[in-house]
């Protein structure tokens, strides 16, 4: 069994989702996706050569390869490895539907049947699209829904985060998350001007509020971006506290990592890791236990095996993993066969929900074979706020190309 052929797609949601998809030679493929970056696919044209004519059911071997080959571009971290772990992914797939298994099986088996996801809320409001360099932009299917949104005085209000609580435990979510670093006023100069008193207390305004909207029985977590120093993290987790959050994401700049040891046992857990790469990347933290929890994304880490690597380096301080995902129902179910495997997991990230075409973008193949004709309410991939994982081989779904070429990025290669 040889690679014949690796092809690219890009679909631009509210990130660019970028597929990469691996042939054999007997006519088998597999899927993956690969967290977005600036000339993603071009780094994903020139690995291609590296792959043909190899045996897909190597993965990690192939994996190794490209490590070493984007050794003198990439060295042991970058965005090499966001291709690298959509490559990976792809070959996951082609191996599962290979031997008719699901991918979480080729990972040494699931420990749970249904995995707990958690809703990416943002400030509230989450209508938007990005460039690969983090530009704003608007693609057809963006104005529409632009069109409906609250003005932007309205969305960083305490009753934003209560309304969108509120909706988003009615969906089912048991555990949500928020931004509290957009509610920083925008002066011009944020980047070197202390947080003031009254922002803190905005901040402590709106999770009261998406408290209030989601009750007491959900999980609430916070995102901070990298934006605070130290001793403004400090006050914010005493004003955060009473609220009982599930985390405190990235209060610290992230070439800063050592200084959340510092923040450890205020009375809200710390995480961190959507930025890393590979064990490597993640070693000193863990090593040093200074952080609670850690957010290997499976789209850019290093892909499926490198994620649960992670884990379980995590698992060996008692650090739980609450994986990092921006991606498409494929990356996130994919995401999800390694969520199944991991004993210290919490909940997998959900980034999709203002996204209007998210769940149709792909077919999940039922436990017997053929895929389902369409995405119906019955087979909506995020149910209660769970993914049930079945026997289906592979990933357990595919892209659904009617859909996803209909939102393809202008000037990128559909496949071919
Ligand atoms: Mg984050």
């Amino acid at each position: 069994m040889r690679i014949s052929r690796c092809a690219t797609a890009v679909v631009e949601a509210n990130y660019d989702y970028t597929y990469v998809r691996i042939w054999a030679d007997d006519g088998t493929y597999g899927t993956g996706e690969c967290f977005f970056a600036p000339g993603l696919t071009a780094a994903l044209r020139e690995m291609f050569p590296l792959l043909h004519g190899r045996d897909p059911r190597e993965v990690d071997r192939l994996a190794r390869h490209l490590w070493r080959k984007g050794s003198g571009a990439g060295a042991v971290a970058g965005y090499l490895y966001n291709a690298i772990s959509g490559i990976e992914t792809a070959l996951w797939d082609l191996l599962g539907k290979h031997y008719g298994v699901p991918v979480y099986q080729l990972l040494g088996g699931k420990l749970r049947d249904e995995v707990r996801i958690y809703a990416d809320c943002h400030a509230g409001d989450n209508v938007e699209s990005w460039g690969p360099m983090l530009q704003p932009r608007q693609p057809p299917w963006l104005l529409q829904a632009v069109a409906q949104r609250p003005s932007h005085a309205d969305r960083y209000t305490p009753e934003m985060y209560r309304r969108r609580a509120a909706e988003m435990a009615a969906a089912g979510f048991d555990a949500l998350k928020f931004d509290v670093d957009s509610l920083v006023a925008h002066t011009g100069d944020e980047l070197h001007r202390p947080i003031t008193r009254a922002e803190v207390s905005r901040m402590a305004e709106c999770v009261a509020a998406a408290r209030e909207g989601a009750g007491w029985n959900v999980d609430l977590a916070v995102d901070c971006h990298w934006r605070f120093t130290p001793s403004e993290a400090r006050q914010i987790i005493a004003a955060l506290a009473p609220y009982h959050l599930l985390w405190l994401e990235d209060p610290c700049p992230p070439e800063n990592g050592h200084d959340l040891a510092a923040l450890r046992g205020l009375g809200v857990p710390i995480l961190t890791g959507e930025n890393l790469n590979r064990r490597h990347g993640f070693w000193d933290l863990v090593a040093a236990g200074a952080v609670d929890l850690v957010a290997p994304d499976v789209q850019k880490c290093g892909g499926l095996l490198e994620t649960k690597r992670i884990a379980e380096l995590a698992e060996m301080r008692g650090i739980r993993v609450a994986p990092h995902n921006i991606a498409s129902p494929l990356g996130l179910l994919a995401a999800a066969h390694v969520c199944a495997t991991l004993p210290l997991f919490v909940a997998l990230e959900f980034h999709g929900s203002d996204v209007p075409f998210w769940n149709r973008l792909v077919r999940r193949t039922p436990a017997g074979g053929r895929t389902a004709p369409t995405m119906d309410e019955e087979s909506l991939l995020i149910q209660r706020g769970r993914v049930v994982l079945t026997a289906a081989p592979g990933l357990g779904c595919e892209l659904d190309e009617e859909v996803a070429r209909q939102f393809a990025k202008p000037g990128e290669p559909f496949f071919e």
